[in-house]
């Protein structure tokens, strides 16, 4: 086999790698346009009419409207001009995809790994717009035969060599910096920075009394901890969760420092036991991303993305660097304080989930055969195997946290004091804001393992936009979310009797109003459910979280098997385990990853 198609080989596997492992579609990273090398198979009769033509269809945010003008029988420009999709995880997919339609005159091109709805949306949209203007589909969606490229090798330097891009990957950039250093290199394997906090729901606990006290509940660092502790049935390390628990406010205004704005409100996420989850303004995760994303541009830290680390470096028992496949370079990248690992849980393999179930709450045993993810596609667990191969020390593998949802279906809200929950019979099983394990499990002893979370009018913003920046409507029409105008109408829409789901939601009221649950113990009250429309999403626990990793201490140093320092190596955020225990409350990754970034980037500047 000659050089050149090695180098396409290879560049082919890690598209397939990064593209395929973990994501449902067989998409890839779009190359940089420099790096383009795509063209149609021959030039084929498309059938094309000059002038300028739309299309629709509907995405994740609602409709996505393109633009495609026709100028001698070719595509000669093409755009997305409207749409409601979450910006930056689908920023790639709209500006991307029609450049590439446009570039390879094709629309067999791929979608953008990480957002395949909006790719989805943005590809349909634009056929839309070419089938209005003749074209021939099955012509202009011929496979696209790719040229091979020559691949690089490049050697690179910084003083902290960052793997990932998500929000310890970040936080420990920006500490890095404050702690002094001068250049920092961050490698990402996917085509956007974010990792899985980009779509998180973005709750973030932190005991804010002051604050807290205001709206009436009483708390403190002590009970976060305890909470944190117990909730993961004692078997985190407590120094570790008295550290994230002590620094976890710090976070909290740091970030606002950086110009993170924060909701008022301060309110309970799913499994997060207590009123201490803080929101942003902005959806999802989208918040942390963009501030700190803008931080570590501002700071001049360089962040490589599409480009996948495969190995730590070390030399005479300290780690110095690591090696990383770009698309089209082969990179040494040499790390004169060390090196830090973010890359993440691994909740998006399930393989790798199984291998090491055992006594856990889940087993091979109650693990469910099928299971959907709510991680993103680069959630795999890379960074746990590169590190045990220079003899790092795992802990907690055996512990993983479904999520009693997933990741498509939040519905109107994710808070618990909004909602009830219901089995098919139309009955309450659980307590609303009962630990995920709790919910998780009592769900699948359920009918089909699945539950219809309730709620009313009263949740519903003027915007009519969900927690999560989703449109209700586009929800509704997809039947994601039923929306019904009496309690009756939703019993029967959603296939339950009638007479259960009315007496279930009186007695509920009836609890509201007393805050007292004689049945399954809730402690968390809103309001009542009595204004209509009312709604209901159908839910089903989903792999979520991965509360085992990396061996680390408190100063975010990864140990040994003997309990060693490994010079060199650092870790924060989910690749890291021990500190969630076997259930990690909701809420509580998002301060483990800004208290842990922030510890690693100072330790290592150390
Ligand atoms: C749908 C969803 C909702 C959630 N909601 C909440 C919530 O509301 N509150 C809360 O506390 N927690 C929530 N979580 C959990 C929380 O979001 C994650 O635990 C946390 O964001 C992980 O952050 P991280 O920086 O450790 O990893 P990530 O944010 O996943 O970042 C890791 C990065 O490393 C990259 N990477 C991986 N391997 C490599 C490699 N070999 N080379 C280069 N790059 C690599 C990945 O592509 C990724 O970008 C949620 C999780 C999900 C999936």
């Amino acid at each position: 086999m000659n050089k050149k198609k090695i180098a396409w080989l290879l560049v082919l596997t890690m598209l397939l790698t990064v593209g395929i492992s973990a994501c449902k579609k067989t998409e890839t990273p779009p190359e940089s346009p420099s790096n383009e090398a795509t063209k149609m198979e021959e030039t084929a009769e498309t059938g094309l009419k000059d002038g300028v033509y739309t299309g629709e269809a509907t995405g994740y945010g609602g409709t996505v409207k393109s633009e495609v003008t026709v100028k001698d029988g070719k595509i000669a420009d093409a755009k997305v001009v409207e749409h409601g999709e979450t910006t930056m995880i689908s920023d790639m997919a709209i500006s991307e995809i029609p450049k590439r339609v446009v570039e390879t005159q094709s629309l067999a091109v791929d979608g953008v790994s990480g957002c395949t709805v909006s790719s989805m949306a943005v590809k349909k949209s634009l056929e839309k717009a070419l089938e209005s203007a003749g074209a021939d589909l099955k012509a202009l969606k011929k496979e696209i035969v790719k040229e091979a490229v020559e691949r690089k090798t490049e050697e690179k330097e910084a003083d902290v060599v960052i793997i990932g891009a998500g929000g310890a990957g970040l936080s420990a950039a920006v500490s890095a910096y404050e702690h002094g250093a001068k250049s920092v290199i961050i490698v990402e394997k996917m085509p956007f920075i974010g990792g899985n906090t980009l779509r998180a729901g973005g709750a973030y606990n932190a005991a804010d009394p002051e604050v807290q006290k205001a709206q009436g509940i009483e708390d403190s660092i002590e009970k976060h901890i305890e909470q944190t502790y117990e909730g993961g049935h004692k078997v985190g390390n407590l120094d570790l969760v008295t550290v994230m628990c002590t620094n976890a406010l710090d976070g909290v205004h740091w970030l606002a420092d950086m110009g993170l704005e924060w909701k008022e409100k301060i309110g309970s996420v799913v499994g997060s036991k207590w009123p201490r989850s803080h929101q942003t303004e902005k959806p999802l995760g989208t918040g942390y991303i963009t501030v700190l994303g803008n931080k570590v541009k501002e700071l001049g830290g360089e962040i490589l993305l599409n480009t996948k680390a495969s190995e730590l470096i070390v030399e005479d028992g300290k780690v110095v660097g690591v090696k990383a496949e770009g698309i089209d370079t082969d990179y040494t990248i040499r790390g004169n304080k060390g090196v830090i690992m973010a890359t993440g849980g691994y909740a998006g393999n399930p393989e790798m989930v199984r291998e090491y179930l055992s006594d856990g709450v889940y087993t091979k045993e109650n693990l469910p055969e099928k299971l959907v993810s709510t991680n993103h596609p680069g959630a795999t667990g890379e960074g746990i195997l590169m590190a045990q191969k220079i003899g790092a020390d795992v802990i907690d593998m055996q512990h993983i946290q479904l999520l009693p949802m997933p990741g498509d279906r939040f519905g109107p809200s994710i808070n618990v004091e909004d909602s009830f929950f219901i089995n098919k019979e139309g009955k309450r099983y659980v307590k609303e804001d009962g630990g995920r394990d709790e919910i998780c499990l009592a769900t699948l002893a359920q009918t089909d393992g699945q539950y219809f979370m309730i709620t009313d009018a009263q949740i519903v913003p003027e915007n009519r936009k969900t927690l999560s920046g989703e449109n209700l409507d586009v929800l509704i029409a997809k039947g994601i979310v039923v929306e019904a105008d009496s309690v009756e109408d939703l019993a029967e829409k959603i296939g339950v009797p009638a007479d259960a789901l009315k007496e279930t939601i009186d007695t509920f009221n009836g609890y509201v109003e007393k805050q007292e649950d004689p049945e399954f113990g809730r402690t968390v009250w809103g309001k009542k459910i009595e204004k209509a429309p009312f709604y209901a999403t159908l839910r089903y626990p989903a792999l979520h979280h991965t509360m085992g990793g990396l061996h680390i201490n408190t100063e975010a140093q990864v140990l040994n098997k003997d309990g060693k320092v490994i010079p060199g190596l650092f870790a924060a955020g989910e690749v890291t385990g021990g500190i969630h225990g076997d259930n990690r409350l909701g809420g509580n990754a998002i301060a483990d990853i800004i208290v842990f970034g922030r510890i690693a980037g100072e330790s290592i500047m150390k």
